[in-house]
């Protein structure tokens, strides 16, 4: 028995051999297959499961490629992606921390979100990136 795992490891890794393999990727494209399989047992949303079987032959795709060159730029655009995201939600969580005592702006230019305190009347307020100033009530 042990020897037949030994063998089957050693086919394994022959077989891997040359082949991307598993990266940061692959763990959330699985779980996002599984999401959109459990999500197609709701009425009307059958399709899902289609989707959710094209998202995990991709993540076994990208494992069993040998171009790497293509699986590391898609690596990097989705750190890209996640850290945007983790951004996006921090702020989010910020906002709501400081509710009492800061509010946030958006610039109307260039979108930047700005603070300010709180309670301060009519504000004129100057964006820190592209310097647009604009007056809204704090
Ligand atoms: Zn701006």
């Amino acid at each position: 028995m042990h020897n037949f795992f030994k063998r089957l490891g050693m086919r394994l890794s022959q077989f891997m051999a040359g082949r991307y393999g598993v990266d940061a990727l692959f763990l959330p494209l699985v779980i996002v297959s599984c999401v959109f399989t459990f999500v197609s047992n709701f009425k009307g949303l059958g399709l899902f499961r289609l989707i959710g079987t094209i998202i995990l032959c991709y993540a076994l795709f990208r494992a069993l490629s040998r171009n790497f060159d293509k699986r590391r730029k898609e690596l990097y655009a989705y750190s890209d992606f996640s850290q945007k995201i983790k951004k996006y939600f921090r702020l989010k969580k910020k906002i709501y921390e400081e509710r009492n005592i800061k509010k946030y702006f958006r610039c109307p230019n260039c979108k930047t979100y700005l603070c300010v305190p709180k309670g301060k009347g009519k504000l004129k307020i100057q964006c820190k990136k592209c310097h647009h100033e604009f007056i809204r009530k704090s």
